[in-house]
């Protein structure tokens, strides 16, 4: 046994993954071969049953088309971006969601940072750091975008005020498919950090002293 725990502690981040992708897959698929024996023996409730059957492939839908942005190689699409027009899509893009949980989006951005990167995949990353932002909040409130320059980095957090995340479970955040929702895939994260490593970025999360938690990027600033 110990000697699997070793192994199993060496899994490369593909095992890992391609492990995972096998277990996320086959849960719906078990439930939608269950479902269709039911309809095929003729069942009653098979509207209910559709509805189960929809709600699985769409989670299948969601991790595959999630995974195939992990592994679409990062090409050279790098050019120098502004951080506020970045956060400006973010926001123009997530309002609609916030809205309907009567969440402001805010933010503040106190001067106009470059940084040298793939637009379309730092977009991505405040993206998932806003989706987390508002499913983590429950009741209204605020979700506050700070940009500013913190040595030779652009710094850029992301402050919620829901729930925050206990702290022993701080350090699983990022392992693939690690998710406590209910419709989660659990990659959000893990895409964050795989694309900020790809733009020598970091990422740090850190509970706020009043209610809810930061998640704060960091990109090197290129200054002009
Ligand atoms: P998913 O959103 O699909 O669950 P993520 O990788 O984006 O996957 O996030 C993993 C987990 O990290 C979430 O399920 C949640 O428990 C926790 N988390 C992420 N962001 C926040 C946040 N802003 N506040 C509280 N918990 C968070
Ligand atoms: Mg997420």
């Amino acid at each position: 046994a110990e000697e699997m725990m070793v192994r199993s502690e060496k899994m490369s981040v593909a095992g890992q993954l391609a492990a995972g992708i096998a277990h996320e897959i086959r849960n719906p698929l078990t439930s939608l071969k269950g479902f269709l024996q039911l309809i095929q023996a003729g069942v009653s409730r098979k509207e209910e049953y559709y509805k189960i059957m929809i709600d699985e492939i769409e989670k299948m839908e969601t991790i595959t088309s999630e995974l195939l942005f992990i592994s679409k190689p990062l090409t050279d699409n790098k050019r120098v971006e502004s951080i506020d027009s970045m956060v400006e899509d973010v926001i123009t893009l997530l309002k609609p969601q916030a809205g309907l949980k009567n969440i402001e989006i805010t933010r503040n951005i106190s001067g106009n940072y470059s940084v040298f990167c793939d637009r379309s995949q730092i977009k991505q990353v405040l993206i998932n750091l806003v989706k987390n932002a508002i499913e983590a909040m429950d009741e209204p409130g605020e979700i506050h975008i700070h940009a500013f320059i913190q040595k030779q980095y652009v710094t850029v957090d992301v402050i919620d005020q829901g729930a925050g995340i206990p702290e022993e479970l701080i350090h699983k955040l990022g392992e693939p498919f690690f998710t406590t929702k209910q419709n989660g895939t659990g990659l959000g994260i893990m895409i964050i950090q795989q694309i900020l490593e790809k733009h020598d970025g970091e990422l740090e999360i850190q509970q706020n002293e009043s209610k809810g938690s930061t998640f704060r990027i960091k990109l090197p600033h290129m200054e002009q």
